[in-house]
């Protein structure tokens, strides 16, 4: 687990774990869970619900299961699993226990056993549909279902034929018989089994009832002695029905559910159901794509686990929805590189210029640091010699006022080695400008050449030395701040999300990178060597995030 010295924000659920602690409630334990379903792979919004999980399990001196809620077969893999253990380890925690819900599945049903022996819970025989009909609405009570009054025996005779797999799905379900009338609906009846004949990644066909979420879940979190167990603010109408199992088969625990505020986040999507979609209509490369919000996409972007967690830190927990701006989320990304990722320099859109007085035999190794405050970072060489790369941005025929780089007549310092001045434009018969001449002032090397004012430095990279590369830019997936509520999640991606330039250029340097080095490319942002193509001829860079959050600025001119 990550260690860190800053005293953490005490949110309401750690108000509320101090008193329970001064009242000596839980025997002073506090013992957490972070409960995916395997339906998918974790995102964002997860890694809120993990931070705040195992975090408390950390600064509490406590515990915090990682427990799978597989009690969907249909929808559940051990790829899934897979995927989510590695994320979490990546995120920076480790669990104390690895749990399955479907390793209770024989005492889930032996509660249900109890529950069926007290007259608490019954098998319907009415459809799904039926049960739907009759559940009423937030203004009407629901009815009561006709099977409602069956024995006990005959209950427990439907309900072992139910395991034994004499019937077919939907045939019969086991409900809890509370109250048709609640005024809260998940009171009404609801149902706690259902008979599915389907494999499970684990339990295989050990069983053909599964038993719900709302009932498996409190008492997983009882049987595993959680004391607090924290989840978000859509089951908080959920809570009675939490409490009503516990209270009703008297388990020796009875944890406290607290529910928090989920995370949404600008411009993407926080639901594995809905990133699935995009996974399998092809609208990305995979969970793993740079684009996706999912941690394994985000580790292949190149954002550093210590940014995610402290992105969740600086949110905060509450009790409130809000939908929060990516650019908070960027701006944790960038405080944490800017400190560690060594300066580079690569051309993204090559312009090829041509030093006239700079002898076509010469080069030289200019000496330079690594990092612009942090000489501990090393410095490097960085070849120079009479042809170079500048970015084709940097030069415009016909600039502007306020354009201080390379133009006709114009001098410009090359950052690190010389000053120079643009002689002539060679240009291709399609008019394109296709190679400056240009001329150094020999004198402007080094401090005494910075000495002299030039308003314009540009990065720069030696033709002759280059690492021919490709670079990959992304921008937000979606191009509306809140695409989970559009009905129609495609028609709302950003078609400018993926930028693929193939013929960058950079300094020697590029070939030392390994695949978990982050750099900054020198005004143009930080990048990482993407992990899926590792060929080291012509390596693939993914941009983690530019330096200055430019998306606002455009927003507000369009
Ligand atoms: P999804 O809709 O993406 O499948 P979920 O809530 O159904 O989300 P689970 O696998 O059941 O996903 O979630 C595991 C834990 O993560 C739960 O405790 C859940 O509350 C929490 N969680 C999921 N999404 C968010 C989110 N956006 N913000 C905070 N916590 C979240
Ligand atoms: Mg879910």
């Amino acid at each position: 687990m990550n260690n860190r010295t800053a005293e953490p924000p005490k949110n309401f659920i750690r108000q509320i774990i101090d008193q329970d602690l001064a009242d000596g409630k839980n025997d002073g334990k506090v013992l957490t869970r972070f409960p995916p379903e395997p339906n998918g792979y974790l995102h964002i919004g997860h890694a809120k619900s993990i931070c705040l999980n195992f975090g408390i399990a950390r600064d509490y001196r406590g515990l915090c299961n990682l427990r799978f809620d597989d009690t969907n077969p249909d929808k559940e893999s051990q790829e899934y699993i897979d995927a989510i253990q590695k994320d979490i380890r990546w995120l920076g925690f480790e669990w104390s226990t690895l749990c399955f819900a479907s390793d209770y599945f024989e005492q889930l049903y032996q509660y249900a056993v109890q529950l069926i022996e007290s007259g608490k819970a019954f098998v319907c025989s009415l459809d799904s549909e039926e049960i739907r009909r009759q559940r009423g609405t937030l203004t009407e009570p629901g009815q009561d279902s006709p099977y409602r009054n069956r024995t006990v025996k005959e209950n427990l005779d439907l309900f072992q034929r139910m395991r034994s797999g004499e019937f077919q799905e939907g045939e019969h379900v086991l409900r809890a018989r509370i109250d048709m009338a609640s005024a809260n609906i998940n009171m009404r009846d609801p149902v706690l089994y259902r008979i599915k004949h389907t494999a499970h990644p684990r339990t295989q066909n050990a069983w053909c009832i599964y038993p719900m979420y709302d009932y498996t879940h409190c008492l997983s979190d009882a049987l595993e002695a959680i004391t607090h167990s924290l989840c978000t603010l859509e089951f908080e109408d959920h809570r009675p029905l939490y409490d009503w199992v516990l209270d009703t088969l008297q388990t020796p625990n009875h944890p406290q559910q607290i529910e928090f505020a989920r995370l949404a986040l600008d411009y993407t999507i926080t639901s594995k159901r809905k990133l699935g979609l995009l996974v399998q209509e092809g609208h990305v490369d995979g969970w793993d794509d740079p684009r996706m919000p999912t941690l394994s996409g985000m580790r292949r972007r190149g954002i550093p686990p210590e940014a995610i967690r402290d992105f969740c830190d600086r949110i905060g927990i509450t009790k409130k929805d809000a939908l929060i701006e990516m650019s908070v989320l960027e701006n944790c990304i960038r405080e944490t590189l800017d400190p560690c990722a060594s300066r580079i320099m690569c051309v993204l859109k090559p312009l090829k210029v041509v030093i006239e007085n700079y002898p076509e035999d010469q080069e030289e190794m200019l000496e330079v640091g690594n990092h612009p405050k942090d000489p501990d970072m090393g410095r490097r060489s960085v070849p120079f010699s009479r042809t170079l790369y500048i970015e084709s941005d940097d030069f415009l025929e016909d600039p502007p006022g306020k354009f201080f780089r390379l133009a006709p007549g114009r001098e410009v310092r090359l950052r690190y080695a010389y000053n120079i001045t643009c002689m002539d434009v060679i240009k291709n018969e399609a008019g394109e400008v296709t190679e400056l001449h240009c001329r150094y002032d020999p004198e402007s090397g080094g401090a005494a050449g910075r000495k002299k004012k030039v308003k314009g430095v540009i990065h720069w990279v030696s033709a002759r030395h280059a690492v021919d590369a490709e670079v990959r830019l992304y921008d937000r997936l979606f191009n509306i701040p809140d695409p989970g509520s559009s009905p129609e999640l495609a028609a709302s991606l950003n078609p400018d999300s993926l930028e693929i330039l193939q013929d960058c250029k950079i300094e020697p340097a590029a070939q030392a990178l390994a695949l978990e080095d982050r750099v900054q490319f020198e005004r143009q942002g930080y990048f990482c060597l993407d992990r899926e193509h590792t060929q080291k001829e012509h390596p693939v860079f993914n941009r983690i995030v530019t330096l200055r959050d430019s998306w606002q600025k455009l927003e507000k001119k369009t």
